[in-house]
């Protein structure tokens, strides 16, 4: 690397910007330049929570005797050389001001040493000026830029600065940053001289345990997908995971950290259907695309960016984590070497529902719920039932996913045989789930198709303002696949319903549906987001509860239903729908202290 100092035109036209606000801007300046430099290791030690010393070591190129002066000079940068260069920036420095703006406000030493040097060398600056020659100093080849006493000209920008702690985390957060987008590069991080983290070069994967812990690591879903030129990968949490707080939120564009409103609310938006309201999900997610199709030019500091397709970002980012999410069903999260054929047919067919999204015949189940007896009828004769659990060990072999339902733990849990050990499923849970994502899907059909028509309309009576509400929303209310009459203002005829919903009593769900809708006048224009609450709202009400033993043929066939609908893992509120235990889990619980 040589140093030139830039034409005054591109001067011009790079926005200089106030860089150095806090510590931690000095931490993120002088990490980059270490990252530009070729570091294979990075260490950053903070003091006095960064304002009485920040000291950032790297292995990397190392800075000549020579340019030592030049590298504190402003406007003078080994990094980009001409206008057209711009919009290509592989280098996170280019402006060739950040050294010399810190040399303004705080006294700074540099050390450092390249390659090809016998010895290293040292310059220290203050008020933006070195004094005299570089001297002779001890340093293996890289750079050592310490920074001491910041502002400790400028008491007025002092007097800005938090607390040492708060400044402090200012500066973690700055290299975890980095940390994370660099997994090939070893961080180590100090405060005071105790390590915060030390973080060997790795695999992302590894590197994000080590920067944010294994309670993050082990929670969370890949996210895979590609949009024309666009690319997103990362991971999002497990929704059963997250949980109130501010979890760790970190948006990288072509490997730079960035803050964007607009992307953050594409992420929390595909997570609109399986968290509950107020839950905070985490993530770490990386969108790549050509540089021409992104301006990082815009903020001094870098953190925001400019998209030439906004929308398409959007899109690209709200799509991979719902695609994230969707992939959480039990078959999905089957080991590898699990089948991930449907379950094979019981040798009795007749004895067994087939396993397909509509074997479950769950309108039964909430009927009989209903009216608390006889309505149900079983596909399969009760007599055959008995059978069913006596001759279950026939075929020994349980299908992937959710396995073979073996009996009911009180009326509120499936126990099932797995292919490596068992799953517990929450039955009122889970059959909400199967059943909010058979009626979205009636949702995105339209209705049309799924609306079962009768013949002769019912007539439900209700209070004005609950007809009031029907009415109103009877384009939404169409969608899902009603099709409701205000006949009077005490009285709606309805006409239709959906397919799934049709042997739940009518008035009752017509009262439920105003009783959802309650929340949602002001819908309109929020339509989507209303239906996916009434539908939740619905599924959660009509949904089996618990109070009533299930037939085996019922826990198969939901479990069944489960592995075919997508996004499963958890029902509408965010909680768990089903656990495994593995069989080596179980042994090891037996084992436990022998
Ligand atoms: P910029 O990074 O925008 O070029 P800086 O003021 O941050 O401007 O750095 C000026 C120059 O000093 C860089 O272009 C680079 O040549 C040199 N430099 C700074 N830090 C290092 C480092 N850690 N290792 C090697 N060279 C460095
Ligand atoms: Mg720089």
């Amino acid at each position: 690397m040589s140093i030139r100092v830039l034409a005054p035109s591109l001067v011009s036209q790079i926005a200089a910007g106030e860089i150095i606000e806090r510590p931690a801007s000095i931490a993120k300046e002088l990490i980059e330049n270490s990252l530009d430099a070729g570091a294979g290791r990075i260490e950053v030690a903070a003091e006095g929570g960064g304002i009485r010393k920040l000291v950032v070591t790297d292995d990397g190129c190392g800075i000549a005797r020579d340019e030592l002066a030049l590298a504190l000079t402003p406007h003078a940068t080994s990094k980009l050389a001409d206008a057209p260069g711009l919009e290509h920036i592989a280098s996170f420095g280019f402006r060739g001001e950040a050294l010399a703006s810190i040399a303004q406000v705080a006294r700074v030493r540099l050390t450092s040493k390249t390659a090809d040097a016998d010895a290293a060398w040292q310059l220290e600056a203050a008020d933006g000026v070195s004094d005299g020659a570089p001297e002779p100093a001890a340093h293996p080849r890289g750079t050592t830029v310490s920074v001491e006493e910041l502002f400790y000209a400028v008491p007025a920008r002092r007097k800005f600065l938090r607390r040492e702690a708060t400044e402090l985390g200012h500066i973690s957060e700055t290299v975890r940053r980095l940390a994370l987008a660099q997994p090939a590069v070893g961080f180590r991080f100090t405060k005071d001289s105790r390590t915060a983290f030390d973080a060997p070069p790795g695999t992302p994967r590894e590197r994000v345990r080590a920067v944010l812990g294994s309670d993050f690591a082990d929670n969370v879903l890949e996210v895979e997908h590609r949009a024309g030129p666009l690319t997103v990968t990362g991971w999002v949490e497990r929704p059963v995971h997250a949980g109130g707080r501010a979890d760790p939120q970190y948006l990288y564009i072509n490997n730079r950290w960035i803050r964007d409103r607009s992307l953050a609310h594409a992420i929390l938006d595909a997570f609109r259907d399986v968290l509950f309201h107020g839950r905070q999900p985490a993530w770490l997610l990386a969108v790549d695309m050509p540089p021409e199709l992104v301006d990082v030019n815009v903020h001094p500091a870098k953190h925001e960016v400019r998209f030439r397709d906004q929308r398409a970002v959007y899109g690209a980012v709200r799509t991979a984590v719902s695609e994230a999410l969707a992939a959480t069903h039990p078959q999905a999260a089957a080991p590898a070497d699990a089948p991930k054929t449907p379950p094979r047919p019981s040798p009795r067919p007749t004895a067994r529902p087939e396993p397909v999204n509509r074997g479950f015949d769950w309108t039964a189940l909430a009927v009989r719920e209903r009216v608390g007896g006889s309505a149900y009828a079983p596909s399969v004769p009760v007599a055959e039932q008995g059978a069913i659990a006596d001759r279950a060990p026939v075929d020994h072999t349980p299908p992937g996913g959710l396995g073979r339902a073996l009996g009911q733990i009180g009326t509120l849990f499936i126990v099932a045989e797995t292919n490596d050990g068992l799953a517990l499923v929450d039955t009122h849970a889970a059959h909400e789930r199967v059943l909010f994502e058979q009626l979205k899907a009636t949702w995105d059909n339209g209705g049309r198709r799924a609306a079962q028509t009768r013949l002769v309309p019912t007539e439900v009576r209700l209070d004005p303002v609950a007809i009031e509400r029907l009415d109103e929303a009877k384009d939404l209310l169409e969608r899902l696949g009603f099709e409701l009459d205000r006949i009077s203002p005490e009285a709606v005829a309805v006409r239709a319903v959906p397919a799934v919903l049709e042997r739940v009593e009518t008035p009752m769900l017509v009262r439920e549906l105003a009783e959802a809708l309650r929340n949602e006048a002001e819908g309109k224009q929020y339509v989507e987001a209303a239906a996916d609450r009434v539908l939740a709202d619905v599924a959660c009400r009509a949904a089996v509860r618990s109070g009533r033993r299930l037939t085996l043929p019922e826990m198969d066939a939901l479990l069944r239903s489960m592995e075919a609908t997508p996004r499963t893992d958890q029902c509408n509120h965010g909680r768990p729908t089903w656990v495994r235990l593995t069989v080596d889990e179980i042994d090891r619980f037996f084992r436990r202290g022998r």
